[in-house]
Parts: C-alpha cells; sequence; structure tokens
C-alpha cells in the first residue's frame, strides 16, 4: 500500500509540466492569425505568445510545419456511455458498475483528446460517473480532457402532473452532489428517435433555471422540438441542446438573450452512419436524414441573425474521436472557417465562464493548444483530419 502511493506520487511528480518554447509557422490564436510564432509555456500556463520570430530558439519544440490552434472544447458529450464492442453486443444494453465504466471510458476520453478537444462540458451520465472522471482527471492521474460534468438529467417522470417543485428540489440535489451543469430533458428524442414532444413545461423550466442561477450555476436545456426550445430560451436556460422548426420570433429572442445554441446537427449523421452497430431498423433512417436538413436550415437562419452557436457533438459510445465533425456543418450553415472554430473556443469558453483561462492561445491562458497540419482557417475539414500535436495544461497529450 505504502509503495504503491509512493510510485502513484512519483508518476504524477514526474508529469508536472515544466517550462517549455514551442515554434509554430502559424498560430490561430483564438482571435487572429499570427506568423512565425513562438510560445513559450511555463507549467500549465501560456507566459509568452510572439509572432515574426524567424529563428528558433535553442531546445524549442520545433512545429513549424503546422499551424496551431486553441485546445477545442466540446460543449455536449456523453463520455461515461462505453461500448467495449464485443461482437453480438450493441452500444446501447451492456450494464456494468459505475467504477468499471470510468476505467473503460477513459478509451472514449483518450479519443476526443485526439480530435484536439481538451475540454469538455458532459451532459447526462449515471451513477456519478461523470464525476469520478472529471476529479481523476484533474488530479492529473487519467488522461483525458478537463470536464464540467451535469451527472444525471433531469427528466419528467411519465405520467405524473407537472411539478416545479420537485424540479427545483432535484436541481439542488444534482449541485449538492457535485454537478456543475444541471442537464434537463426538455423533449424526447435520441437515438433513433427524433420525438419532438415537449415533456417538460415553461414552468417548470422557469424553476429549474432559477434554482440553480440562485446557486451559482447554468442550465442545458434538451429540446428536439420548436415549443421546447422556445420555453428553454423564455425560462433563460444558458444553453440550448438540438432542435428543429425555431421560429423567428425565439431566433431573435436568442440572439438578444445571448443563448448559446448547440445544435448538435453532426450526432444524427453518426447514428445513420452506425445504424448497423446500433441495429437500427431501417425505417428510423428517413426521420434521422429529415432530423439533420430541418436542423441545419435552423442552424443556417440562426448564423444570419446573430445567435451565439456552440460547438457540440453529442457524442456516445464509438462516435468519440469524431467529435469535431461538427464543424463542417457550421460551415455548411453560412460561418466562415474562423467563425466556426470560434464555436468551439471563445463562444464555448465563454459559456463555460472559463473566458480568461480557455479558448485561446495568450499570456494567462491554459497550456492547451493542437497542432494543425493543413490550412485551418481556409479548410475547416483540415481541423477534422489534420490533428498532430495536442498540449493540454502544458502537457503533450498526443503525438501522432
Ligand atoms: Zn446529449
Amino acid at each position: 500500500m505504502r509503495l504503491l502511493s509512493i510510485v502513484a506520487a512519483a508518476v504524477l511528480l514526474s508529469a508536472q509540466p515544466a517550462r517549455t518554447v514551442l515554434v509554430f509557422g502559424h498560430l490561430w490564436d483564438g482571435t487572429k492569425m499570427l506568423d512565425d510564432v513562438v510560445v513559450t509555456v511555463d507549467g500549465d500556463r501560456i507566459a509568452s505568445v510572439d509572432s515574426g520570430q524567424k529563428q528558433v530558439p535553442a531546445g524549442a519544440t520545433d512545429l513549424r510545419r503546422y499551424t496551431a490552434i486553441p485546445g477545442l472544447i466540446d460543449l455536449h458529450t456523453h463520455i461515461t456511455y462505453y461500448w467495449d464492442r464485443k461482437p453480438g453486443t450493441r452500444p446501447l444494453g451492456q450494464r456494468r458498475r459505475p467504477a468499471v465504466t470510468v476505467f473503460l471510458a477513459q478509451d472514449n476520453a483518450r479519443r476526443t483528446l485526439e480530435t484536439g478537444v481538451t475540454t469538455i462540458r458532459d451532459l447526462g451520465a449515471s451513477g456519478e460517473a461523470d464525476f469520478a472522471m472529471r476529479d481523476l482527471v484533474a488530479m492529473g492521474a487519467m488522461p483525458g480532457p478537463r470536464m464540467f460534468v451535469a451527472g444525471q438529467g433531469i427528466s419528467a417522470r411519465a405520467g405524473a402532473a407537472p411539478n416545479p417543485d420537485a424540479m427545483k428540489q432535484a436541481v439542488e440535489d444534482r449541485i449538492k452532489a457535485g454537478a456543475d451543469w444541471i442537464k434537463v430533458y426538455g423533449s424526447r428524442g435520441s437515438f433513433d428517435s427524433v420525438d419532438t414532444t415537449q415533456t417538460i413545461t415553461f414552468d417548470e423550466m422557469k424553476a429549474i433555471v432559477d434554482a440553480a442561477h440562485a446557486l451559482g450555476h447554468k442550465v442545458a436545456i434538451h429540446s428536439y422540438g420548436p415549443s421546447g426550445v422556445k420555453d428553454a430560451v423564455r425560462a433563460g436556460a444558458d444553453s440550448v441542446e438540438h432542435g428543429i422548426d425555431l421560429d423567428d420570433e425565439t431566433i431573435a429572442e436568442m440572439a438578444r438573450r445571448g443563448t448559446v445554441w448547440v445544435p448538435t446537427i453532426d450526432h444524427n449523421r453518426y447514428y445513420v452512419d452506425a445504424k448497423d452497430e446500433f441495429g437500427f431498423k431501417p425505417e428510423a433512417i428517413p426521420p434521422l436524414q429529415d432530423y439533420i436538413a430541418k436542423n441545419l436550415e435552423s442552424t443556417r437562419r440562426a448564423v444570419k441573425a446573430g445567435v451565439k452557436i456552440g460547438m457540440g457533438s453529442d457524442a456516445v459510445y464509438s462516435m468519440f474521436g469524431q467529435n469535431t465533425r461538427e464543424l463542417e456543418w457550421m460551415v455548411k450553415a453560412g460561418m466562415t472557417p474562423a467563425q466556426a472554430l470560434a464555436t468551439a473556443t471563445t463562444t464555448a469558453a465563454e459559456l463555460l465562464d472559463q473566458k480568461d483561462k480557455l479558448g485561446r492561445i495568450a499570456p494567462g491562458f491554459a497550456a492547451d493548444i493542437v497542432a494543425i497540419e493543413g490550412k485551418p482557417l481556409e479548410n475547416i475539414n483540415d481541423v477534422i483530419t489534420g490533428v498532430r500535436w495536442v498540449m493540454k495544461d502544458g502537457l503533450v497529450v498526443v503525438r501522432k
């Protein structure tokens, strides 16, 4: 026991980052492009960023063939949804103890880091497995993206009458248990179901948002359909997840309030591609395709109206490793690559109340840096396929 704890302490100690100097050919700092850039990292923070440096300092890590971008933020994951791919099994339906899930889900965490995502907001887990993963990653005991987590999402009990007081109590219980965020299932819809039926009333949403805000926590409300999105926005949700057929009034209200919309367009593309793994029926596919088209159309209108958009993959099971494919949809919705990157950097960091720590490569910010092969500001696909090296908190976590 004593020997083990000494070994563990030594591993953590040796992982303590020191002063590192990095050189990039180009660097997008979250606001602008710089050329010939030397970045100095002190411990887990960025100390300096200097452009126009033609000489490579002695001892520097030479990454001049790459373009650096800030570590990316995925605003919607379910990282504890793990599938071991055992023949004859499906992703849904495997049951195991939470501690076993935490151990196995390291694989999802590793795949996520490999996409350049160094921070996630995890919106729904059972058995408090997400709390454990968050804490292990923060301790440096488990490699993975830093995590902001919600615990078990709040949903309405089938057949029960609306009960705002019970919702308020649920919020207080989640926060006491250790949730950073409150996740609400405001409608049906998930996996092969695109059922848009609202399940939580406006009054309940309002009770949830007020209770969370009173305790200094934020709220993300899931809604597949327009009425749930409308009520979530009016109730003061900090972010709204999914959604189609948004009316102009709701879009204008999101823009006015600064509500972040996380459309998660790509997750239904994933369900279509992974239909055989899940065993979805052929008749489930056209409604998924139809949802994607409507989801994209509403995103296009929201982009035009100046709504803050966030990148969320809604990754589950075998979707980890595809976390950033949502960026391509952002460009299809009318954004420039820089605007698409903002959905996973500055806008996401602001939503997480981390705008002075995450989402930029600048002095004082966390040393989360991704080296991309290609031209990320010209071709967003280079971000999706061109990640070659990732630093998180001053430590190199991916090297390809
Ligand atoms: Zn989700």
